[in-house]
């Protein structure tokens, strides 16, 4: 008989994880560290159909791979230092890119590089030889040196026997586990897996994305986007915003917009924006390394049940950004309830869903701050005024900087967005937008009558 609650996983117990993305591994470090400073030992497998180590989407998770400031510092803490075989390059700034010409946006809070650019995998298709470790594979090296074993197979059913959750591969049954965690991302379908439990569990919505690594050499990638993440808003057809992330010979270039294909890639390299930085004689090359991954856009329903816990983005994760440092909070939360709690129904509920709701509320605060940026950037008086405002504020960093630290906030993942939110009602900026919007009109109305 399942009881609503049930006792923490006591020494011995067996875990299994399916999915070795950041949230896996983070799970896994994080519980084998609490089980040893309880005196317990844990008998943990992950379960990761991909190994991380070889080129192109095969082996790679597939994303932008920025690791936001606050996430490397967490995990400085945590004893775990990215090596300079995983660190790409070292972000001191975001450069935007728009309609009204462009701005570089530094913060006066940024320590020096702090955000990192990674691989998910072992690096572009054709980057053999460029010593690139992956991030994945470093983090699930770590979750084996605290304990962890990996089994590189696919898990394509869950079954509930005798109260406890069994996994099988292929017809094959893998073992039952006292707790299972799912953290398989939303790029997979597995997902669906889930939902037939019938626990109550419904996958987060998503959109797809495009990503494409083009081949620049490490010179040409220094001097045109040095230590800088790119972010183009240019009301391109079919195109959101494209971000270009620099590591060593390559640059990242992510799509988000309507069905995005690989035709996208080749017409915003065709841009005249995006062209000035490119290398003189530039082709775009007839193939390239790219993949079309899924954004989780949408908390998950009911993220945990009877012996089995969500994390990363088969959970929650913040909208359109830092979603390797949402595993890390979501993963760090799941363990403590797991150890200190139970792994009942009723645990998770109350000591696992409040850090799910908390990411969740923050991003209605999120979705509406991007409305805002987007009605801004349709409205030309503003958008022109808004703009001359962010370059007046990167002329004197000692100032305030109201506007840039939106902007940056908004775009690395180092604040909350309920916090950006509040900063923004601020009422004397707001003012000086509307100034600067409608002295910016006016110049417009003058000068087209001279
Ligand atoms: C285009 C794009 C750009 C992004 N950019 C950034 C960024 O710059 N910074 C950031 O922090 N986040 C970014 N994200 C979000 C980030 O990728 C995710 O939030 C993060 O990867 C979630 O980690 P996870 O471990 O939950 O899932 P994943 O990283 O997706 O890992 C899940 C793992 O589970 C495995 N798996 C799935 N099903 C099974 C199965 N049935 N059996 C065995 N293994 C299985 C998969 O192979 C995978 O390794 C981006 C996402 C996209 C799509």
């Amino acid at each position: 008989m399942k009881s609503a609650k049930n006792s923490p996983l006591k020494d011995g117990a067996r875990v299994a994880i399916i999915g070795g993305g950041p949230a896996g591994s983070f799970f896994s470090i994080f519980a084998s560290k609490l089980a040893k400073d309880l005196g317990r030992r844990l008998d943990i497998t992950i379960y990761e159909r991909k190994t991380f180590v070889n080129q192109g989407a095969a082996g790679c998770n597939m994303c932008a791979g920025v690791v936001s400031e606050s996430l490397v510092q967490l995990l400085a803490l945590e004893g775990i230092n990215l090596p300079p075989s995983v660190v790409q390059s070292g972000i001191e700034s975001y450069h935007f890119h728009t309609q009204n010409g462009n701005v570089r946006i530094k913060s006066s809070r940024l320590q020096q590089r702090g955000i990192a650019t990674i691989y998910r995998g072992g690096g572009p298709k054709g980057s053999i030889e460029k010593g690139i470790q992956s991030f994945d594979d470093f983090l699930l090296h770590k979750a084996v040196e605290c304990g962890a074993k990996v089994e590189h197979i696919i898990v394509d059913e869950i079954r509930m026997e005798r109260d406890k959750p069994v996994l099988y591969s292929r017809g094959k049954m893998l073992h039952d586990c006292d707790l299972l965690v799912g953290a398989s991302g939303v790029k997979a379908s597995t997902g669906e897996m889930y939902e037939k439990l019938g626990t109550g569990y419904k996958a987060p919505s998503i959109i797809k994305a495009m990503q494409s690594e083009i081949e620049m050499g490490n010179n040409w990638i220094s001097s045109q986007f040095a230590h800088s993440i790119h972010i183009f808003l240019l009301h391109i057809p079919r195109i959101k915003f494209v971000s270009i992330i620099p590591k060593g010979d390559f640059i990242t270039i992510s799509i988000l917009g309507k069905e995005p294909d690989a035709g996208c890639t080749k017409v915003f390299l065709s841009h005249p924006e995006m062209r000035k930085m490119l290398p003189p004689g530039f082709k775009i090359p007839e193939k390239f390394c790219h993949c079309f991954p899924k954004i989780n856009v949408g908390a998950a329903r009911k993220p945990f049940a009877h012996r089995l816990v969500f994390v990363g983005d088969a959970s929650s994760a913040r909208l359109y950004k830092d979603g390797i440092g949402s595993s890390y909070i979501t993963s760090k939360a799941a363990a403590h309830t797991a150890l200190l709690y139970g792994i009942g129904e009723e645990d998770f509920k109350e000591h696992y869903l409040p850090a799910c709701e908390t990411l969740n509320r923050d991003n209605l605060f999120g979705q509406f701050l991007f409305h805002v940026n987007d009605l801004i950037s349709t409205i030309s008086p503003l958008s022109r005024g808004y703009f001359k405002i962010i370059q007046q504020e990167q002329k004197n960093l000692q100032k305030d900087a109201h506007y840039s630290d939106i902007l940056w906030d908004m775009f690395t993942g180092s604040r909350f967005y309920k916090n950006i939110f509040i900063r923004a009602l601020n009422p004397l900026p707001i003012i000086r937008l509307l100034l600067a919007g409608s002295a910016s009109s006016l110049r417009k109305v003058f000068f087209s009558h001279q």
